[in-house]
């Protein structure tokens, strides 16, 4: 939670970057950020609103207008992207400390996440001078051509739960192909979005390519989405936001990107290798906490393997270690009060609905513990796939195990949501692997590991877990319009 203050600052303050400099809000309001392991203060960001946005959105399409950017030979725009990946590689551990204390997430989680978005501008960047279009065979006296076009200005809202991650991964492709960016980072988790927008600027993005605007949400978010200049936004978030998001976008006819929420399911065979599954299941609960909109959270598991499933499962949870980010344990806190809260009255809930939990079920509310939104690792069984705690997106490290014992079956119960983000298949038998990763209604797949792949592969959902792709080539397609010419010779 934050609260906007207008009064001196007992933490850092950090202005946000709008047109290559740092900048505070033109209502001279600050919001807090707090520290998700002590609930303390840690440092106060710019309160935005439209008219920082405003200014904010004139950058950037200036910015995109000038012949230093979209009409800049695109192998110096990579040049500029690569540069931007070593800067975030060299800064990784100022970098993973900012996350971690953001965010709450593991300092070595923390390490990935800024690895993985150098790695978003290390693999575009390759690709700004291989956007080929096409030609197209017509009559004697004519012929068409086809190009990749950039939008102009494109809007990013994101998360809490991966904040550069996510930013790196919607701001890479959308400046490769030549658009700039206004970045509105989560009230949350704001640093070190605001940190890479300074170093774009080392990296020679020119002002106003990336602009990083901070504020909440109805404030800053939403008059980003009405922008007159806002010509595609990329959103990254809850269904809720979502799709008011996507009828803002709709009154203004812009395309709109959604990466939204998930309920995956996890489908344990007999035959597959326990030891994989159980290690599978230790990482969906404690990577960021269980806040991953990807996460395993609905495990499928067949009866013949139920007992020896739910016992693996337990004896790896024991071993869980729990603490600040800082101190590197396995498990962190949640980003909140409100997610605490939240976490905690489906964790009742579920008693409620006659599941049980057979680890887990509360807080940490030992020491220091106390202080930080700590939730233990909690499993329930007797879950009936009617029941709200095997529907509803719980975003923490909450598990449910549904018994299955055909694949028709598992299918079905795979299928009964109104997510599709992602799935798991675990099992020896290749034929009964594909046939089900066929049959899933889920935008990736994974067959014997859960979470594989990187920026390579396409990212997004079925159903309500979202529209377009975000990751590898298919991203491109979303940050880029078409323009056929046609001549006549
Ligand atoms: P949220 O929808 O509350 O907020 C997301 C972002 O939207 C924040 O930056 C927020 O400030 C902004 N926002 C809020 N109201 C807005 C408005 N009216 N107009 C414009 N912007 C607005 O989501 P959250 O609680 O921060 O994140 C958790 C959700 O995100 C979960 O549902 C999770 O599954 C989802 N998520 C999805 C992905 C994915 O890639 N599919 C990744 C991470 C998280």
């Amino acid at each position: 939670m934050t609260a906007p203050s207008t009064s001196p600052p007992t933490v850092d303050r950090h202005a946000m970057i709008i047109a290559g400099r740092a900048v505070p809000a033109t209502s001279g309001e600050w919001l807090t950020t707090y520290d998700p392991s002590t609930g303390e203060p840690l440092a106060e960001v710019p309160r935005g609103t439209a008219p920082d946005v405003d200014r904010a959105a004139i950058s950037a399409h200036e910015a995109y207008r000038s012949p230093e950017w979209s009409r800049r030979a695109p192998h110096e725009r990579g040049r500029a992207l690569a540069r931007l990946s070593r800067l975030l590689l060299n800064d990784i551990d100022q970098l993973a400390v900012m996350e971690t204390l953001d965010s709450g997430k593991p300092l070595s989680q923390g390490k990935r996440d800024v690895q993985l978005a150098a790695r978003y501008f290390e693999y575009y960047a390759g690709i700004c001078d291989k956007l080929e279009g096409s030609h197209l065979p017509l009559d004697a006296e004519h012929m068409a051509v086809t190009a990749k076009e950039p939008y102009g200005v494109v809007g990013v809202i994101v998360p809490w739960n991966a904040p550069l991650n996510q930013a790196a991964r919607a701001a890479a492709p959308a400046l490769t192909v030549g658009n700039s960016v206004v970045l509105k980072p989560a009230e949350e988790t704001p640093l070190t979005a605001i940190r890479l927008g300074k170093l774009a600027l080392e990296a020679g993005l020119p002002p106003g390519i990336l602009n990083v605007v901070t504020g909440l949400g109805e404030e800053a978010g939403q008059a980003l989405v009405e922008h007159p200049l806002v010509r595609r936004i990329s959103f990254t978030g809850s269904v809720e936001t979502g799709r008011l998001v996507a009828k803002t976008a709709a009154d203004r006819i812009i395309p709109v990107g959604l990466e939204l929420g998930g309920k995956s399911a996890n489908i344990i065979f007999p035959d597959a290798d326990l030891d994989t599954v159980a290690a599978s299941v230790l990482r969906t609960m404690t990577h960021s906490a269980g806040q991953i909109c990807s996460a395993a959270t609905r495990l499928l598991v067949h009866t013949d393997a139920l007992n020896e499933v739910i016992a693996r499962i337990v004896a790896t949870l024991a071993k869980v270690t729990v603490g600040p980010g800082m101190r590197d344990p396995m498990l962190g806190p949640l980003i909140s009060r409100t997610q605490l809260d939240r976490v905690l009255g489906y964790i009742k809930l579920g008693g409620q609905e006659g599941a049980i939990s057979v680890t887990g079920g509360a807080r940490y509310s030992d020491g220091d513990l106390a202080r930080g939104y700590f939730v233990q690792p909690t499993v329930f069984t007797r879950v009936d796939h009617e029941m709200r705690i095997a529907n509803e997106e719980i975003f923490g490290p909450v598990v449910c195990v549904l018994p299955f014992t055909t694949e028709d079956e598992a299918l079905e119960i795979a299928n009964n949501t109104p997510y599709g983000l992602a799935a798991g298949i675990y099992t020896r038998d290749i034929s009964r692997a594909l046939t089900l990763a066929r049959d899933l209604e889920a935008g990736q797949v994974f067959i014997n590991e859960y979470q594989a792949g990187g920026v390579e592969t396409p990212f997004g959902g079925y159903k309500q877990s979202g529209w377009g792709r975000e990751k590898g080539l298919a991203a491109l397609d979303h940050y880029s319009q078409l323009k056929t010419t046609i001549i006549r010779l």
